[in-house]
């Protein structure tokens, strides 16, 4: 029985998390729920789970759940998200928080947890190489939930001695591809992802195709390639989730239904496949497959990402910093849609590359960044 930690068990990933477990209760246990806001979720998921840690961010959520269950083991505020991400009765821990609020317990889990599947993109694209050098430094497995890169991970197993030319990293394109960007584009517009049931945060990302950004440099951290070996191509069927080309020319893709739950399940119980409830794919009713370029002067926050991974590391963490800002205020209303992109590029041209070594350094600089965006705003 693998005992799964979800950070983030309230969310879109974590709930999805806990259907697989649901589903699969021969071959998981969820010990441990973590959760930001949504206790009355979260109290049904202890119901039903019986985890035996739980996290939950306001000391007074914390207090009402330990009366309803006083056995259970209960942590709070800023230093609980630290002790709970340090606890070692774990097999697999799930790092679905969003924003840059997942880089502190993902550094911890690296070291505690035997296993991470990460699903928070902010922790590669902020943590870059400093992350990744952890979980070599720990031997801990680091794998991707992310569609994306679980494609790609699916098509290079077996081929770890041959050359990448480049890969093929599949777009949806978002609710505007084939619309025009205008000033009066509303957060509702914006949330209304064609393919995909997701979180406030990344729906907006992917309709400014940063989400696609964080994801050319999440995949330049994890596969180690440049970032002219990265190519974003947009396919809005959302069914080749990703492809590898060979030297040879040869392009290796992953095809498959558009559900979350096989990514993730792949990461829970890698490298065997769990069966599941999901329809297969009908190949002769879908017919073809399209395949189109992305415009990057429409789309800026991709051509953003790509200069920031061009920059270094440090650009990475103020491009995340500032996206993080712009995309709330846009959520409350305070700036327009073509906003997000001018902010982020603002803050990126007003930044001298540094070198950060540490997870104090880079989350100092991202508090600087958003205090910036904030103070422009
Ligand atoms: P959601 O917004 O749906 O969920 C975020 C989760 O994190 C919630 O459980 C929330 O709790 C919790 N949370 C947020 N801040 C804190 C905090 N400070 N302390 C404790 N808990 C906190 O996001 P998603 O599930 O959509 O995405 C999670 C991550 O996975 C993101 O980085 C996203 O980019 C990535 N991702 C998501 C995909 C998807 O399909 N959704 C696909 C690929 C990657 P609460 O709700 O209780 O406040």
């Amino acid at each position: 029985m693998k005992r799964v930690a979800i950070f983030g068990s309230t969310g879109s990933i974590g709930t999805t998390t806990l259907r697989i477990i649901k589903e699969n209760p021969e071959v998981f246990s969820a010990v441990t729920l973590v959760a930001g806001k949504n206790v009355e979720l979260l109290i049904e998921q202890i119901e039903e789970f019986h985890p035996r840690h739980v996290y939950i961010k306001d000391e007074r959520n914390a207090k009402m759940i330990k009366r309803i269950f006083p056995k259970l083991d209960i942590y709070t505020e800023k230093v609980g998200l630290e002790m709970i991400s340090k606890l070692e009765d774990v097999d697999i821990a799930v790092s679905a928080l969003v924003g840059i609020a997942g880089l502190e317990p993902t550094w911890n889990m690296l070291k505690h947890s035997k296993e991470v599947a990460l699903a928070n993109k902010e922790v590669l694209v902020t943590g870059g190489q400093l992350v990744m050098e952890r979980a070599k430094r720990y031997g801990t497995k680091l794998k991707t939930v992310d569609s994306e890169h679980s494609a790609i991970m699916q098509c290079l197993r077996g081929e770890e001695s041959n050359k990448i030319a480049k890969i093929l990293l599949t777009a949806s394109g978002g609710p505007f591809f084939d619309k025009e960007i205008t000033d009066d584009i509303t957060p509702m517009q914006a949330l209304n992802h064609p393919n995909w049931k997701m979180g406030p945060k990344v729906t907006i990302d992917s309709a400014t195709m940063m989400n696609k950004g964080f994801e050319v440099i999440e995949a330049h951290h994890l596969f180690g390639l440049a970032e002219d070996q990265i190519e974003v191509i947009v396919h809005r069927q959302s069914l080749v989730h990703s492809m590898v080309q060979f030297v040879d020319g040869t392009i290796m893709a992953n095809i498959g239904p558009t559900d979350m739950q096989i990514p993730i399940a792949y990461a829970l119980n890698y490298p065997e496949r769990l069966g599941n409830k999901i329809e297969p794919l009908d190949l002769f009713k879908i017919g073809s497959l399209k395949f189109e370029e992305p415009d990057l002067d429409k789309f800026k926050c991709l051509k953003l990402a790509y200069k920031a991974i061009h920059m270094g590391h440090s650009a990475q963490v103020v491009l995340n910093a500032a996206d993080e800002i712009a995309v709330q205020a846009f959520l409350d209303g305070a700036i327009r849609f073509t906003e997000i992109p001018e902010m982020i590029d603002w803050a990126l041209s007003n930044h001298v590359v540094t070198k950060l070594g540490t997870v104090q350094e880079i989350l100092e600089l991202d508090r600087t960044v958003k205090n910036e965006c904030l103070n422009r705003i």
